[in-house]
């Protein structure tokens, strides 16, 4: 049932999930279903609460792009996961299985082969292409205006694609309210109650009140800082380094800025060459980059960018690197969000780069700057762990934090892990996720991508 907020409040609840983003909703439709397998209850048990709506948070603005590429192993596996829950309905989820593509330079060859060489292990079906003449004729087979420079590898993903964001959560709310759940939306969070005895949660304090409740997931995603202080949990932690010496004092969360654009194109101008939908194209390149307005140079270091036809966005959708906001979390005005922030959204610089990049790639593009939707305001914030890799873990006796530093709009699948594990069941796709790695030193590996995800 989908309530805003006049519905009326529960006392209690046995299980509190807090955000109607991709992982609270993720958890709420696979605990129902897991409860009501188990004979242990249903989705009756379960109350997702929300300050603003469904999809009001990241997930409601993402790019869609479902992806596994990646250079950690971890990731890979937890990607294709994911990418089984996609595949699973693509309906309801609204995605589109066109594919992905990582094309890059030679400054990341030896990483992509590793990732293509770790996908054939799993059973990911792709393509690795080597060399610049193969992989310039590869990419004019698929586009015959392809023209990006210093490429030398091409890795083809035959599966994932995008999916269209709002309508994907909205098909996953549908499915857990059709398991029972309750979705409580205009009522926020303002902190919780623990126990006297134990320091677990006892209570959610709401802006309609006390809710009493025996487990509470957290499915915050950029305001999970905020979650992390009212759960008295430390805003700087120990980490142990790649040269084995404990780092102390290392800030918990950094903000990104994630700068994405629609150029006002018609969708249908970027299909192949045998018109059909092309995959998600993600090029990394050290060619310098010139303006396409004024033939200046913009830069003649590593950059990247990703792009898509969405007909949903009305155009050519995708972004470039994001930006760190240089800032005390606690700092970071979050609120109001995405679009609607007077300081997180693109700006002159990224829309003049974005579309030089783009006609560096394809011919299709040159000369469409004009064409870029200025009316229609873009990007968002992140908030990124310390190794910018997620965290997916139990604190204080009860609480399921799932913080999934940004990587998260993909991980359809991390809910139903997070649902096994509150079952009793633990996940070993989810297990080099633990907090405690930090203080281990058992860190993800870096790659030579320039963007902080992969
Ligand atoms: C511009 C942009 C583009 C992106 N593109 C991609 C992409 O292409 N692919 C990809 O995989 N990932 C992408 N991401 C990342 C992805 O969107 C996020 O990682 C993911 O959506 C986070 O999901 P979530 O469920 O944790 O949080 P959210 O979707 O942010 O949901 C959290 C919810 O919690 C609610 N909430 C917050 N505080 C409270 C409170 N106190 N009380 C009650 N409710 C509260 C919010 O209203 C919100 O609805 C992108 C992110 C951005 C910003």
């Amino acid at each position: 049932m989908r309530q805003g907020s006049n519905g009326t409040v529960p006392q209690s609840v046995k299980y509190a999930i807090v955000g109607a983003g991709i992982h609270g909703l993720s958890t709420a439709l696979h605990l129902a279903q897991m409860l009501k397998a188990t004979g242990r209850g249903s989705g009756a048990d379960i109350l997702v609460i929300d300050k603003t709506s469904i999809a009001g948070g990241a997930s409601g603005i993402a790019c869609g792009v479902v992806r596994n590429n990646y250079f950690q192993p971890a990731m890979r596996e937890l990607m294709a996961h994911s990418v089984d829950v996609w595949e699973s309905d693509p309906k309801a989820y609204a995605y589109h299985p066109v594919g992905y593509m990582q094309i890059s330079p030679e400054c990341m060859h030896e990483d992509v082969a590793s990732i293509y060489e770790q996908q054939k292990a799993i059973g990911y079906e792709s393509e690795f292409i080597e060399g610049a003449a193969d992989c310039q004729d590869y990419m004019t087979g698929l586009f015959d205006d392809w023209q990006a420079k210093g490429i030398t590898s091409v890795l083809h993903e035959k599966r994932g694609g995008y999916a269209t964001n709002t309508a994907s959560i909205y098909g996953l709310a549908d499915k857990a309210e059709a398991e029972g759940v309750r979705i409580l939306t205009g009522v926020e969070v303002k902190g919780f109650e623990f126990g006297s005895n134990s320091g677990a949660v006892t209570a959610l304090d709401t802006t309609r009140g006390r809710i009493g409740c025996d487990y509470v997931i957290v499915g915050a995603g950029p305001w999970v800082s905020r979650f992390w202080n009212m759960l008295e949990l430390p805003k700087a932690i120990s980490i142990k380094g790649r040269d084995g010496k404990m780092h102390d004092d290392v800030r918990m969360w950094t903000y990104w800025c994630l700068e994405e654009g629609t150029l006002g194109v018609d969708p249908e101008m970027h299909r192949t060459n045998d018109r059909r939908m092309p995959p998600v194209i993600h090029v990394d390149t050290d060619a310098p980059l010139y303006s396409d307005v004024d033939g200046s140079l913009i830069t003649d270091r590593l950059w990247g960018l990703y792009y898509k036809p969405d007909f949903n966005f009305g155009g050519v959708q995708g972004g470039s690197s994001p930006y760190k906001v240089d800032q005390d979390p606690d700092s970071v005005a979050v609120d109001p969000y995405g679009p609607d922030s007077p300081d997180f959204i693109v700006g002159d610089n990224f829309i003049h780069t974005w579309c030089s990049m783009l006609a560096h790639c394809q011919k299709r593009f040159e000369g469409k700057i004009s064409l870029y939707k200025y009316k229609e305001k873009s990007g968002g914030l992140g908030c990124f762990t310390p190794d910018n890799f997620p965290v997916f873990d139990v604190f204080r006796e009860n609480v399921y934090v799932i913080a999934d530093s940004n990587h998260g709009y993909k991980m359809l699948g991390v809910g139903k892990l997070v649902a096994q594990e509150i079952m009793g069941e633990k996940s070993a796709l989810l297990e080099p996720f633990r907090f405690a790695r930090f203080e281990r030193g058992e860190l993800h590996p870096t790659s030579h991508s320039p963007f902080p995800w992969s």
